[in-house]
């Protein structure tokens, strides 16, 4: 069994990442957000489950590694530190195997759990912290079992004590649901004074069973995201919003970084004009 996978979101055309690898050290997450893509391609998708072998493979996988760009994105389609991970620490043994051959790590999590592995994330490392609303209780509803916004602002502040570089995911951005300016003028605020390291952010890419739980959790909104969602186009299986309409919320969302001073990129857009930066923070790895 192979592992290590090289990064690749879907076959997608719009995406704009450099080379790298990528590993799910799960398969499934419990976070079940309402949003997320997973449970279109892996079956009982909120259910996660421990790779079984994972260690011991990864371990010799590592060793007959050769490639030039040891970079691996940790992980793609299953949070690293959702809950199952405080008691099995797999995503603890995989970085310190990444470590201990010379790899170069990023990490995409909703988890103060994360914290827990400061000592390990101190050098080539880059986290990113996804963050899709300071609203408790609409994230509550988006991301039933993630931690907090609070607690993952509190995760940031930690990480940023210990120098590790910050990157926050403001993704996906759903018309309608997440896209209140005025909210997320007071998100990117309290980015600034954390200074993070770096904003990407995406729209919301449709598939039927996310839409159904978005239908099921705000019904009185559906029906005109579905309008929008109708009027846009479809890329890689995916329904994307209209591009001039993707367009506006992330030029948006780039100028409201810019004011406050943060570097921004979007993600799975094709807007590479819009990217200050390499989009998925590997530019901040040392
Ligand atoms: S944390 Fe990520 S992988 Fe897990 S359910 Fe949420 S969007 Fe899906």
């Amino acid at each position: 069994m192979v592992w290590i996978q090289r990064f690749d979101p879907w076959r997608s055309t719009l995406c704009t990442c450099p080379f790298k690898y990528s590993l799910n050290i799960y398969t499934g997450c419990a976070h079940a957000c309402i949003y997320c893509y997973i449970t279109s391609y892996i079956r009982d998708g909120f259910k996660p489950r421990p790779k079984r072998g994972l260690i011991g493979e990864l371990e010799r996988e590592l060793q007959r590694f050769h490639a030039r760009r040891k970079v691996v994105s940790i992980s793609n389609s299953s949070d690293p530190y959702q809950p199952i991970e405080k008691k099995l620490e797999l995503t603890r043994k995989c970085l310190e195997l990444f470590k201990r051959f010379g790899w170069k790590i990023l990490i995409v999590t909703k988890s103060n759990l994360i914290t827990r592995d400061l000592d390990l994330l101190k050098e080539d490392c880059v986290v990113s912290v996804t963050i899709t609303t300071l609203d408790s209780k609409l994230a509550h509803i988006l991301e039933p079992n993630a931690p907090s916004p609070s607690l993952r602002i509190d995760a940031i502040k930690l990480l940023k004590l210990y120098h590790i570089p910050v990157c926050v995911r403001i993704d996906p951005l759903i018309p309608f649901i997440n896209d209140d300016w005025e909210k997320l003028e007071k998100l990117v605020k309290i980015l600034a004074k954390l200074k993070v390291d770096h904003v990407i952010s995406s729209t919301y890419k449709a598939r039927g069973d996310s839409l159904a739980r978005l239908s099921l959790n705000f019904p009185e909104r559906y029906i005109k995201l579905l309008k929008l969602y109708l009027m846009g186009e479809r890329i890689s299986n995916y329904y994307y919003l209209p591009r001039d309409l993707r367009y506006r919320l992330m030029s948006r969302l780039k100028q409201l970084c810019e004011e406050y001073g943060l570097s921004f990129a979007s993600c799975r857009e094709g807007f590479r004009e819009l990217n200050d930066n390499i989009c998925d923070g590997s530019f901040l790895l040392s």
